[in-house]
């Protein structure tokens, strides 16, 4: 009986131990930053994809878009039931395309290019370009020496709610994390990605 309340009793204090631990790691530490771009809140932002993107993988950008939405409260951005056959990767031309190409030029399994307009107020998001570089290995699920598709696609369209690269550098579950890593999935908004969301909208 004795045992047990010392072994109670241990318990309690690592658990205290913990929350404070928790509590100064969160709230020290919130790191996100932003591009000073947001999206013009009067109309939802809507992704056109590549048509040679298989449809499980569309699944998976709309996941992205609706996660940012359940983040910010808002229904920020969405995925298009068009598809395009564009090359080009970034073209200014107001169209919100998703590209799939293969770019030894650019080192990066993803990429957003932003057109912004300081019309009518603030720094709002004209169109926007998104490249999953297929230089790279993708899969749509955690694999082996591969890219998880969503995992990168929720980053870029972090970017184009108005996120740059958190300076949270411990947590690589964070979305806007600065690199993408093989065999690894940071599909949903984290703390950091949430606080940042919640302070642009
Ligand atoms: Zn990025």
């Amino acid at each position: 009986m004795k045992k047990t309340l010392r072994l109670f009793r241990i318990i309690n204090m690592l658990l205290i131990i913990l929350i404070i631990v928790l509590s100064i790691s969160i709230f020290s530490a919130s790191a996100y930053t932003t591009t000073g771009v947001k999206l013009n809140t009067d109309y939802v932002f809507s992704f056109v994809p590549y048509q040679g993107f298989t449809e499980l993988t569309i699944d998976h950008f709309r996941n992205s878009a609706n996660s940012w939405n359940s983040a910010a409260g808002l229904t920020l951005m969405s995925v298009s039931g068009e598809r395009h056959n564009a090359t080009g990767y970034p073209n200014n031309d107001n169209k919100h395309y998703v590209y799939k190409e293969t770019r030894s030029d650019i080192r990066a399994v993803g990429q957003t290019t932003c057109y912004s307009s300081a019309w009518p107020n603030g720094n709002v998001l004209k169109s926007a370009d998104v490249l999953i570089n297929s230089y790279y290995q993708f899969a749509n699920s955690q694999k082996e020496n591969k890219f998880d598709t969503w995992s990168v696609f929720v980053h870029e369209a972090g970017h184009i709610a108005g996120l740059n690269h958190t300076n949270y550098t411990q947590d690589a579950s964070i979305v806007m994390f600065p690199q993408a890593h093989m065999n690894f999935l940071r599909r949903y908004p984290q703390w950091d990605d949430i606080n940042g969301i919640n302070a642009i909208y």
